[in-house]
């Protein structure tokens, strides 16, 4: 089965082909680094990593840009409010580049742990302030541009298209919305460069021919993708809510200057939830990746739990649900242990059945399914084992270099793990049987692997 993919642009799965044969190019807007990740932010970049292993599993060579918004996003998409960096380098006293090396480096930790692979590129918007600046300076050639009071902004009225990918109602916006405009022309126009208000007074502004200042947030994305994947691409993709607002405005900016919609095809990932309601950077009330590292939890739970639901479905976070994934997750490691060491090829059946479920637009949950069918079959165990490791490039559940913890066994445990080998090599065994139930009981399971007799505290 070839690769489908749901594109936001046309609403429909469509099937997936490359611009350039065995390539493929992935834009994924990445954090805006003014405070940590939480776990919500973390899922859409499970997301972005489960469709870049995916194009991989299919054998494109895939260059994958992330940005660092490390200026110009406010903290209010209206064009108002401070930059949200400029905002807590207030707060905390810290200067805003300290802020987003802080930030930014946290954020790479936290991709580490889940063992997301780094991008082919990583952009600062910082260090693209000249593409930006040239970017604005053709809109304004061509038209596209007005100048404010404080700003220079992109006319969203020259644009028929304007907001195609949200399926924006200009009409019912207008009608239905009482803000105040301030000099914008319109309420869907948005900042590309903002002035700095009193020179010298920001810690991060540039010159440029309007004055001193800094970008906008959108313009940054259409400036850096175009410099490292060209004004067209394979896949642009982010999370839901930038479909209304950040990704239209980064297609008006592209359609505007090159005459197209940016990417081939827009992927979206839907929210983590908790408790239904949206989990969110800016209110301050989050949960962070840390957080429940330190509650010990390990990181690739959350990755796990991230697998069981579909990337276009809402998923509620509960301590709950953790759990059951974090036990779902050492049953498949120790499974997979238990294999020994991969014998052969992988088995091209399962590989199929496998793929088949991942090229049906990310189908993760039921490729999870097909993982544990491939366990419980009747194919050799070396087999088996080479096929999952295969399917772990996919999942990237990191199965081969797992290895349980050493646990410090009590006393009573090493004893009845003595017997049962005494009683294994005696062909005991109903003995052995009972000394294993013993043990659970007390809280350690026993598995037979090549290597010999393993416990682990369940
Ligand atoms: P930000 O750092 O706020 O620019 O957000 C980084 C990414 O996280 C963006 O792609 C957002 O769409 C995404 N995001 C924000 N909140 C959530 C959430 N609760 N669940 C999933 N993704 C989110
Ligand atoms: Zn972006």
């Amino acid at each position: 089965m070839t690769l489908h993919l749901y594109d936001t642009y046309e609403r429909s799965l469509r099937p997936f082909q490359s611009i350039e044969p065995g390539k493929a190019g992935l834009y994924a807007c990445g954090p805006t680094v003014y405070d940590y990740a939480h776990i919500g932010n973390l899922r859409t970049y499970l997301f972005v990593d489960g469709l870049r292993r995916v194009l991989e599993f299919n054998g494109l060579q895939v260059r994958h840009v992330m940005n660092i918004t490390d200026v110009g996003h406010l903290t209010s998409d209206a064009d108002s409010g401070d930059d949200k960096i400029a905002a807590k380098s207030a707060r905390s006293g810290k200067s805003a580049w300290d802020i987003a090396a802080e930030f930014t480096s946290a954020f790479e930790g936290d991709l580490q742990q889940l063992n997301i692979l780094p991008p082919t590129v990583w952009c600062r918007a910082t260090d693209h302030i000249a593409e930006q600046i040239a970017f604005i300076r053709d809109l304004e050639g061509k038209g596209y541009t007005y100048r404010t009071g404080d700003g220079i902004y992109f006319d969203t009225t020259r644009q028929e298209s304007y907001g195609r990918l949200a399926r924006l109602n200009r009409d019912g916006l207008q009608a239905g919305k009482r803000v105040d405009l301030g000099e914008k022309r319109d309420i869907c126009d948005f900042a590309l460069w903002k002035f700095s208000g009193v020179p010298g007074q920001r810690q991060m502004e540039w010159d440029s021919p309007w004055g001193l200042g800094f970008p906008g947030w959108h313009i940054e994305c259409s400036a850096m993708s175009e410099k490292h994947l060209g004004s067209y691409f394979d896949i642009h993709c982010g999370g839901e809510d930038h479909v209304a607002v950040h990704h239209s405005n980064e297609i008006a900016q592209t359609q505007a200057r090159h005459g197209t919609r940016l990417a081939n095809f827009w992927l979206h990932g839907a929210f983590l939830k908790t408790q239904d309601a949206k989990m969110s950077k800016s209110s301050g009330d989050f949960l962070r990746l840390h957080s429940l590292v330190q509650q010990g939890v390990d990181p690739l739970a959350y990755r796990y739990l991230c697998l069981g639901a579909h990337y276009r479905s809402s998923l509620n976070f509960s301590d709950k649900a953790l759990q059951a994934a974090a036990s779902g997750l050492s049953r498949l490691r120790a499974s997979v242990l238990g294999l020994g060491a991969p014998g052969g090829e992988p088995d091209a059946a399962w590989l199929a059945r496998f793929a088949a479920q991942l090229n049906d637009d990310l189908n993760f949950p039921r490729a999870l399914a097909v993982a544990w069918e491939l366990l419980k079959s009747e194919l050799p165990d070396g087999v088996k084992k080479a096929t999952m490791l295969r399917f772990d490039m996919a999942l990237g559940l990191d199965l081969a270099h797992w290895q349980p913890a050493a646990v410090t066994m009590p006393p009573q445990v090493q004893a009845w793990m003595s017997q049962r080998e005494a009683a294994r090599q005696e062909r005991r065994w109903s003995d052995a049987d009972q000394l294993r139930t013993l043990a659970r009981q007390a809280g350690y399971e026993i598995e037979d692997t090549p290597q010999g007799q393993q416990a682990r505290a369940l």
